[in-house]
């Protein structure tokens, strides 16, 4: 079949408005905003119901051309941008907010609603309620965040948001559609067991084990009000036990640890960004002289702001960009991955000496997941997009950390392709066997981003 058949076929299913091969429409969609080098895009196709998706997998399965699902597209390391060229199945139509159940805590919601249509809802309906969200740019969506293990706001207290997921529906390889978590036999979407959860082998699979249509992901009390204590570190060892510390207390609701040698006051420190929330002026004051206590205890040092950089950390999402060196042209990767608290004073150091290796301002972040039972450590790289060379010193740079994670024991997150063959070349055998099986059972025409994960 020729490829304007294919089009004609994919206009039929969603329109002619659609569904696409113009060069200009494919160029946007065959690279994104990190070091990626573009690839090849045959189509881009945006449904609008499940049904319209079970007809692409259908026809894909039938070509055998390739399908990479997208939703923000803003995991900024080339996971969108197919492999093996094919089909972009752009998931932005999928904007339905299906339900809010405000007893049970979650929303159902379709793969397309973004954090900043679902937040805008919740801030107008719901007020009490607030979603896990990233602290990326308000057109990324849940789905496409928690599928990926990203983390946000409330992971200190609530964990990372894939283990916020209770339910999802799915179009698997071969056109079917299936419920996975308590939706596949209850109308509540509100746990994933006790039956056996299949909610992982969709989570961080980046799209190859089926087209995610529906998901559930739960909602938590939203405090009326919300403040940052600060603290300063000069002795990196004392970090892990200080985070201990500190989420003992349960107080905290987001945890971070951050490192920028800009602006010059942030240089020999690590900075230490404390989030509490509460309900009254009071119940902040007495959560912050707990705090204030617990730095001195732990040679950390309380730090007051001038109230318009309290403006700038209060913000949400923080202005993302400040990651990004604006004299070398705006652009940033950054290498996330999962840590043992233990690691991160090593992280930090070596991920400090990979980014002066190559002339790039140090800049990272840890955030504390889960009363730090995992912590997600960010080295964050600039450049110029518009100097080659400075894109390559990135890319040794994001490289040199994938490999310095992993001889720390910890796990490259949303890696880009040379991370994830880091990863496969360190995994237990049998793994590698298992996901092979699997991927060949659910999806024997390999037509489910092939390239990515493969082993
Ligand atoms: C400035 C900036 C700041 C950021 N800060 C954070 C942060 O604080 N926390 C954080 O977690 N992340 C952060 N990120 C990373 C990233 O933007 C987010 O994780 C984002 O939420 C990913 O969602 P997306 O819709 O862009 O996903 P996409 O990039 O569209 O997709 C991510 C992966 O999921 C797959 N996928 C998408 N939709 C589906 C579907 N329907 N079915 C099956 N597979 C699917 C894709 O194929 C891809 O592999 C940041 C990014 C930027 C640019």
């Amino acid at each position: 079949m020729s490829k304007i058949e294919v089009l004609s076929k994919l206009e039929d299913i969603v329109g002619k408005d659609f569904a696409s091969n113009n060069r200009e429409e494919l160029f946007i969609y065959s690279q994104d905003p990190g070091v990626s080098h573009p690839r090849q895009v045959d189509y881009v196709v945006m449904p609008e119901t499940v049904q319209e998706v079970q007809q692409i997998v259908r026809i894909a399965n039938e070509k055998k051309i390739p399908i990479v699902p997208m939703g923000g597209g803003l995991t900024l390391s080339g996971l969108v941008i197919p492999v093996k060229g094919g089909i972009v199945l752009d998931t932005k139509r999928m904007d339905k907010i299906i339900e809010i159940n405000e007893t049970s805590r979650y929303a159902l919601i379709e793969a397309g609603v973004t954090s900043g249509q679902l937040i805008s809802h919740l801030r107008e309906k719901y007020p009490d309620l607030q979603p896990p969200y990233p602290d990326a740019p308000p057109s990324v969506t849940l789905a496409g965040n928690a599928l990926i293990h990203g983390s946000g706001y409330l992971s200190q207290k609530y964990g990372d948001h894939a283990s916020m997921i209770n339910g999802l529906e799915v179009v698997l390889p071969n056109g079917e559609v299936c419920k996975v978590g308590s939706c596949a036999l209850s109308k509540y979407w509100f746990t994933r067991g006790p039956i056996p959860d299949l909610i992982g082998l969709f989570t961080s699979a980046f799209g190859t084990m089926g087209i995610v249509t529906k998901i559930s992901i739960k909602l938590f009390p939203k405090p009326k009000l919300r403040n940052i204590v600060i603290g300063l570190i000069k002795n990196l060892d004392t970090i892990p036990g200080l985070v201990l510390n500190l989420t003992a207390t349960d107080i905290p609701e987001d945890l971070m640890v951050a490192l920028a040698e800009k602006p010059d006051f942030m240089k020999g420190y690590a900075i230490l960004l404390l989030y509490i929330t509460g309900d009254s002026q009071d119940e902040l004051d007495s959560k912050t002289k707990i705090l204030k206590k617990m730095y001195r205890k732990n040679k950390a040092t309380f730090m007051k702001l001038p109230p318009r950089y309290y403006d700038i950390f209060l913000e949400q999402p923080q202005f993302a960009a400040k990651a990004a060196d604006f004299r070398k042209g705006g652009g940033f990767e950054y290498v996330g991955s999962f840590l043992p608290l233990e690691k991160i004073p090593a992280a930090i150091e070596k991920a400090r000496d990979i980014s002066l290796k190559y002339g790039i301002v140090p800049t990272q972040v840890s955030r504390i997941i889960g009363r730090g039972h995992n912590v997600m450590f960010a080295a964050s790289y600039s450049f110029n997009r518009a100097d080659l060379d400075d894109m390559e010193r990135a890319r040794k740079a994001l490289h040199e950390t994938n490999e310095m994670v992993l001889e720390l024991g910890g796990i490259p997150w949303k890696s880009e392709l040379a991370g994830q063959k880091l990863i496969i070349e360190k995994m237990d055998p049998n793994y590698k066997i298992l996901l092979r099986t699997i991927r060949k059972v659910l999806d024997p025409n390999g037509i489910m981003n092939p390239g990515n994960w493969e082993v």
